[in-house]
């Protein structure tokens, strides 16, 4: 189901002082520009029409329908988060909001924003066609997902955010919302000239019309840009997709981040990110039976077929392989409160030997559900000697068969299928995994109504926003971006008075001001030689090389300071730099190259403040005592976990990007509203209303 192309009124153009001339640029008028075709930003344009706002004057930008994490993204039983609906147990917005707010590091109004629109939003996907189980009698059951005391999630098996953005697509095409598909937000266009820096549109240009074939760019016309001059922006692009090179993102999925840091907004808690093991020839998340089926890890040798055994050094017996692989299922996201080995759950020390195999020592490790855990070693492993807890789940599933391969087709026939439908048989061949980042919990501020408190106008919804703490519940992330544009969206459909749209003569100003220093760089027409074009793909393998070292599982207070200031210059030399663009692909990966090169450097530079200013708080990830310990000597050492009591942590990091420079502030969270009284209050409003 696409969109049809969005026909907005023409306001005419504005004529922009580039050297060596002038270009002309068409301007459209839209009373709200949503960047983003992912799940929160169909959302939200959904939630705009259904609030009253006339769909003709909603527009949907999106670089790639069917692109981003929404669509192309899954995992065993992706989860989808909400109040709980079922059983026995008592839930209430306001315990569940209790529940993300101890997750630490998160406001509690938010939290409660959340918790309260989780209802509603459930029932919203359910009404347009998501259709999650449901027993004969109506009820919604959910299971006990990750940092959750209630059993909130649900799915609709692994494409569960797929299947949502299916049905946002064909409710958006019913009410009319049109879309500028294949444009690429190149910049958010703010006034800041007045007391509040205020969103004024967004300037974007048109990728090439087909895909495998270059658009030549002979002059500057040919960069075919566009604005669209809009009082409200919706920045849905998702999460700092291409900046990792281990990452479970979509491989084709570009970060634009950039975006919302250019106009200004406040990001906070940038350096919680959740990593866990994918693969990596297919970015799949490799959780849940994957690992219940208790597949071999092991490490390619230096002869052509040699294996040797992962874990064996990490872990004391095939026994507690076993095991911890299996736990591994349950507790996907690597938390360095799993790497005690003194405690039960220790499952996280697999990533950790993953990430010492791979990042410090550069060899490759393999997963492969043809052997158990030691038959490299030729020790004997059945799953009648695991636990009971795991021997009772494989068994009630009827999966105690002797191979891996044997129990994953009877647990979950579907795993094998993933993959086989990406040409992998994982019956006969093993696959290449390592420790990949998949979902940042920071991201750009919001209020309560997802509005940047920073740039007015500018709603972060989905992945872009960052709502959620140190650690989430799985599937908080699909919930949060949902209550977010539906909140934005009755926001904006509240306010009485819509700001009236500046003058061309003002977008004319604020474009020179903001689009042409990013054009004056471009030599269009001229071929390699002018500028360096080959740098882009150098800069972005260089980026995602320091991700991965510095910014990954293993983290030290040197290596961090050191990766955060190689950031910076990179983003400098890429300002300075002439690029000559020969078409517009070219143009869409120097943009992309520069969006990671500027978001990697906010990050960075937010992980060394929080690390230095809370060493006791690493929820992802564990402190090298110096740049290089070996991992392995981490594991044991008490002060690498974290110890943090739940709730006690309740600081957000804020941080802020002015040119090249970097600040940071520490914001106590507010805690979760008093919720006495609030019936009379609710009441009031809607006759205020
Ligand atoms: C492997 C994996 C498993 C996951 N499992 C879960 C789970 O079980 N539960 C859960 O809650 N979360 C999960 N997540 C996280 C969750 O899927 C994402 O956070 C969520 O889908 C993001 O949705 P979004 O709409 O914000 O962004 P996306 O779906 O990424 O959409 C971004 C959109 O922006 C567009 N775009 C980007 N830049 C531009 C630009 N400059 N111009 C124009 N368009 C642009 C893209 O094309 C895309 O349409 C998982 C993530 C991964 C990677």
């Amino acid at each position: 189901m696409r969109l049809h192309p969005a026909a907005l009124p023409e306001a005419g153009h504005v004529r922009l002082d580039v050297p060596g001339g002038s270009i002309e640029i068409p301007v459209l008028d839209a009373r709200v520009a949503v960047i983003g075709s992912g799940a929160a930003g169909l959302n939200a344009a959904v939630h705009a029409a259904e609030s009253g706002m006339d769909a003709a004057t909603i527009v949907i930008i999106t670089d790639e329908w069917g692109g981003g994490t929404s669509y192309n993204s899954g995992s065993d039983k992706q989860t989808y988060y909400k109040l709980s609906i079922a059983g026995e147990g008592t839930d209430s917005p306001i315990v569940m909001a209790r529940d993300l707010f101890d997750g630490g590091s998160m406001h509690g109004d938010i939290a409660l924003a959340e918790a309260a629109g989780s209802i509603e939003e459930f029932f919203h996907l359910v009404r347009i066609g998501v259709e999650f189980p449901r027993t004969e009698l109506g009820m919604y059951p959910g299971y006990q997902t990750d940092n959750d005391t209630r059993q909130r999630a649900t799915s609709v098996g692994p494409y569960t955010s797929r299947e949502m953005v299916e049905a946002l697509a064909r409710e958006a095409a019913r009410l009319g919302i049109g879309m500028l598909d294949g444009h690429v937000a190149m910049r958010i266009l703010v006034d800041n000239k007045a007391r509040a820096t205020r969103v004024v549109g967004v300037a974007c240009f048109k990728r090439g019309d087909h895909a495998g074939v270059r658009s030549p760019i002979k002059s500057s016309r040919d960069l075919a840009i566009t604005i669209i001059r809009a009082p409200a922006v919706i920045l849905a692009t998702g999460g700092p997709a291409n900046i990792y090179s281990r990452s479970a993102y979509p491989a084709a999925q570009r970060c634009s981040l950039g975006l919302g840091i250019e106009a200004g907004a406040t990001m906070q808690n940038l350096p919680f990110m959740q990593y866990g093991i994918a693969s990596s020839k297919f970015r799949w998340n490799l959780s849940g039976s994957f690992q219940q089926v208790i597949p071999s890890y092991w490490v390619k040798g230096e002869s052509h077929d040699e294996k040797v055994e992962l874990l064996h050094e990490w872990l004391p017996s095939v026994g507690d392989i076993a095991y911890q692989t299996f736990l591994k299922g349950y507790h996907w996201p690597f938390n360095p409160a799993k790497c005690n080995p003194g405690a039960i759950n220790h499952s996280s020390i697999i990533d950790l030997a993953i990430h010492e195999v791979t990042i410090m020592q550069g060899k490759r490790v393999f997963m492969d559900f043809r052997m158990n855990p030691w038959d490299l070693l030729g020790a004997q492993f059945s799953v009648d000697d695991l636990p009971a807890e795991a021997r009772g789940y494989l068994e009630a599933s009827g999966a105690m068969q002797s191979s891996p391969i044997k129990r994953l087709e009877a647990l979950n026939p579907f795993a094998i299928e993933v993959y086989a439908d990406h040409g992998i048989s994982l019956e006969s061949e093993a696959i290449e995994v390592h420790v990949a980042a998949q979902h940042c919990n920071g991201g750009f501020t919001g209020d309560v109504n997802w509005e940047s408190p920073r740039v007015r106008g500018l709603y972060p919804v989905g992945e872009a926003n960052g709502s959620h703490g140190q650690h989430r519940p799985g599937g908080a992330a699909l919930n949060a971006g949902q209550v977010g544009g539906l909140r934005a969206a009755r926001h904006l459909a509240s306010l009485v008075m819509v700001p009236s749209p500046p003058s061309l003569l003002d977008v004319e100003h604020v474009a020179q001001e903001q689009l042409v220093p990013v054009l004056a760089r471009l030599h269009v027409g001229k071929a390699g030689g002018v500028g360096i074009a080959c740098e882009v793909d150098t800069a972005l393998a260089e980026i995602r090389h320091r991700m991965a070292s510095a910014g990954g599982i293993v983290r030290s207070i040197e290596g961090l300071r050191k990766a955060r200031d190689e950031a910076k210059v990179l983003v400098e030399k890429l300002d300075g730099i002439a690029i000559a663009v020969e078409t517009r692909e070219v143009l869409g990966e120097y943009l992309a190259a520069r969006d990671a090169a500027i978001t990697h450097h906010a990050i960075l530079a937010a992980m060394a403040e929080q690390l230095a200013n809370e060493p006791g708080v690493h929820p992802c990830y564990v402190v090298a005592s110096e740049d290089g310990e070996a991992v392995r000597d981490i594991v044991g050492r008490q002060g690498s976990f974290s110890t943090i009591e739940k709730g006690t942590q309740n600081r957000l990091l804020e941080t802020q990007v002015l040119g090249s420079r970097v600040e940071h502030a520490w914001i106590d969270a507010r805690p979760v509203p008093d919720v006495k009284g609030s019936f009379e209050a609710a009441l009031q409003r809607r006759r205020r209303d």
